[in-house]
């Protein structure tokens, strides 16, 4: 089992501890991804000290003010670290307001030639306002319009009317611990509609716990809850659904 996309320095508790609960679990690789500069070095420490975890390198839309050539030139550096697999989280985030909408565009686009010239996939996140779909469709055009050489997470996948186009297009959708959330029913629906190739599972902790552990802080060992709900809504059984989840995650990560 993997968790493609936890956010390690921010979990509660030393990492050995968590990295140790996540192996009981049955994880044999983590991603854990930067939101900004310093973090960014944080979470390749971590991949440098504990062995099943692997790091991406990003700025975070919500933290997008302020990105400027040396935020650039500085994830290019991180990005050839044996450990970095991933540029990201990036996208766009209409919901929360901390950083202008143009900055967030900036940043992203930076991000995505940092992608293509790296030849590393891209982890987005892409957050609407209740009933809006205009950060949907823009990351949706951004990202198409940089081509298929482009590799695509979407990571949290909370899109289900675009899920359809996603699949069209080959990019991964990376369920996380909303998925098993009683108002959730339509991400439900959509995470049957991928196709075995393209499904991932992660869990974006410390945020997003699943259901039965929801007034708790979240961490990697968690992952099993969601993976188990989305193998039994796909019909598949869970050690198969490890399996594919598994390498998938190898084949995009060369992990
Ligand atoms: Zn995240």
């Amino acid at each position: 089992m993997v968790d493609t996309h936890c956010h390690l320095s921010r979990c509660v508790g030393p990492p050995g501890l968590i990295l140790e609960r996540a192996t009981e679990a049955g994880l044999t690789r983590l991603m854990t991804i930067g939101l900004d500069e310093a973090d960014n070095r944080e979470q390749i420490a971590l991949a440098e000290t504990f062995e099943p975890v692997y790091a991406a390198v990003g700025r975070h839309p919500n933290d997008a003010d302020g990105f400027d050539r040396d935020a650039g030139a500085d994830i290019l550096e991180l990005s050839s670290h044996e450990m970095v697999r991933a540029i990201g989280e990036t996208g766009l985030d209409f919901y929360r307001d901390t950083a202008d909408p143009g900055n967030q565009r900036r940043a992203f686009s930076a991000q995505i030639e940092i992608a293509l010239e790296t030849d590393l996939p891209i982890v987005i996140h892409l957050r609407d306002r209740q009933d809006s779909d205009a950060a949907a469709a823009e990351t949706f055009a951004m990202l198409e319009a940089a081509g298929e050489d482009l590799t695509v997470i979407l990571h949290c996948f909370s899109v289900p009317q675009r899920v359809d186009q996603a699949v069209e297009r080959g990019w991964f959708c990376s369920f996380a611990g909303n998925l098993t959330y009683p108002a959730n029913g339509e991400i439900r629906e959509a995470a049957v509609l991928v196709p075995d190739e393209l499904i991932l599972v992660e869990t974006d902790a410390p945020y997003l716990t699943p259901q039965s552990k929801r007034r708790q802080r979240n961490e990697p060992a968690n992952v099993v809850e969601t993976a188990a709900m989305l193998a039994g809504l796909r019909g598949t059984p869970l050690d198969e659904f490890d399996r594919i989840v598994t390498e998938n995650s190898s084949r995009l990560f060369g992990w």
